[in-house]
């Protein structure tokens, strides 16, 4: 009955309409730490951390309890005319403490979607504001994901986003991504930074240097499958952007609180960009929010502009939600304080030689890893890393097997699986993991 209603009625994100409702759905009922159990009690060890997004696990009482509270005490309170919520402006104070020195301001949206929509409306104020008003083109990786909104969706690198969908990308540029394993140029980490600036370059100067407003990335291209570029990357593209005088946006929605390591990938290389997004872990997915933070020269700007007097129309009714603030206050002080970043620091060493054995396994091409955020990318050749022909539909048969072994990752539609567990991983869950991991690939030979 559940299933036919689910059938009838409820539009899924990002599948096929009809094949989806031939598959049908798993309708899950419950989660403690990395565990979820599905209706028909069904227990499943999930590594994917939902959509990359519940880095604390399920269950976290502490998370209950403070979203409670709030709720009680003030279920809501505007930001808009001047009103504003304690736990609002404490998350805020917080988050600028935690991020990259050069970010002093920040938007609260409902998700990362929004949060990249508010980052292009922004900057196109910004630069109005400032005089530059021709500064209108955006630069983006193809194989990047940057959410489905209007305008962002445009900036995903990923047709079925924008295909077919009219979305206006008259100012939406993209170049190649940095994607080591099918380098067109070289296997070698320094010219695949090389060939990325370049590629900025000869896009920023096709376009005209003046034309430029931003180049936006995210540090790893999750959605795109995964494909973690060599270490230097980001901060080379940081550099190359400061040369080219435009602006660097780095979209840390996925690899945000502690998914690769440090609390921010822009951390491991000393990365301070114009601005940055988040979303999922900030909450890690127990109540929606993202956030948009930027430079004050960027916030200035619009402050002080020609426009001074005049009222920066972008907002939601939801922006800064204060019982999700009241959620993110807590989820943070489980990652520093509750010691969740640490665990994730400790076991992403086992995660990684798991993959490395994982790699000899004959269907695997590469495994790539930073972390607790992993890819691995099947082939049906290793030799000549020839891809598996889509019509094998691998991800969906490989998403059954998944489901049969007790085990939930993430099957891209060109055979790469994604990986995030929970940063509460425990040992005996890779070991899970993997050995279920190995069975459901065996079953494929
Ligand atoms: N940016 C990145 C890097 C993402 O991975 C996502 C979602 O997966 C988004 C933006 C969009 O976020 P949301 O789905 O919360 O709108």
């Amino acid at each position: 009955r559940l299933l036919q209603l689910d059938r009838e009625h409820l539009i899924h994100p990002v599948v096929n309409f009809r094949a989806h409702e031939k598959k049908g759905v798993t309708v899950l009922k419950s989660g403690k730490g990395a565990w979820l159990t599905d209706i028909d009690g069904n227990r499943l060890l999930d590594a994917f951390s939902g959509l990359w997004c519940v880095n604390i696990g399920y269950g976290q009482t502490s998370v209950v309890e403070a979203a409670t509270r709030q709720m009680s005490e003030l279920p809501y309170a505007t930001g808009y005319f001047s009103f504003g919520s304690e736990v609002a402006i404490q998350l805020a104070a917080k988050l600028i403490e935690l991020t990259p020195r050069s970010l002093e301001h920040v938007y609260f949206s409902l998700g990362g979607s929004d949060a990249i929509d508010a980052a292009i409306r922004y900057i196109t104020y910004y630069f109005n504001a400032i005089g530059q008003p021709q500064r209108k083109h955006f630069i983006a990786l193809e194989r990047g994901y940057h959410g489905s909104s209007s305008n962002g969706s445009g900036l995903t690198g990923l047709p079925a986003f924008h295909d077919n969908f009219d979305v206006p990308r008259v100012n939406q540029h993209h170049i190649p991504c940095p994607y080591p394993y099918r380098s067109p140029v070289s296997d070698d980490p320094q010219a695949i930074i090389d060939q990325s600036v370049s590629s900025l370059h000869e896009k920023v100067n096709e376009l005209g240097k003046d034309q430029v407003a931003a180049f936006f990335c995210e540090p790893i291209m999750g959605s795109g499958g995964v494909i973690v570029p060599p270490k230097g990357w980001l901060k080379a593209m940081q550099n190359a952007c400061n040369d080219l005088g435009i602006l660097f946006l780095v979209d840390e929605v996925i690899t945000g609180f502690g998914r690769t390591g440090p609390l921010f990938a822009c951390d491991a290389e000393g990365v301070e960009p114009d601005l940055m997004t988040v979303a999922k872990g900030l909450t890690s997915g127990y109540s929606p929010m993202g956030a948009l933070f930027m430079s004050d020269e960027i916030y200035s700007g619009i402050a002080d502009g020609p426009n001074a007097s005049a009222v920066v129309g972008h907002g939601q009714t939801y922006s800064a939600h204060p019982v999700s603030a009241a959620v993110a206050l807590e989820v943070l002080r489980l990652y520093i304080e509750g010691g969740l970043l640490a665990n994730g620091q400790a076991v992403a060493p086992i995660f990684a030689q798991r993959l490395e054995a994982l790699s000899a396994h004959p269907l695997v091409g590469e495994c790539r890893v930073r972390g607790m955020l992993a890819g691995v990318e099947l082939v049906a050749n290793k030799e000549t890393k020839a891809r598996f022909d889509m019509a094998l539909n691998l991800p969906e048969r490989l998403g059954r097997i998944a489901y049969d072994n007790q085990i939930v990752f993430r099957a891209f539609a060109d055979s790469i699986l994604g990986f995030a567990p929970a940063l509460c991983f425990e040992e005996s869950e890779f070991e899970f993991l993997f050995d279920r991991l190995t069975l459901s690939l065996d079953s494929l030979l």
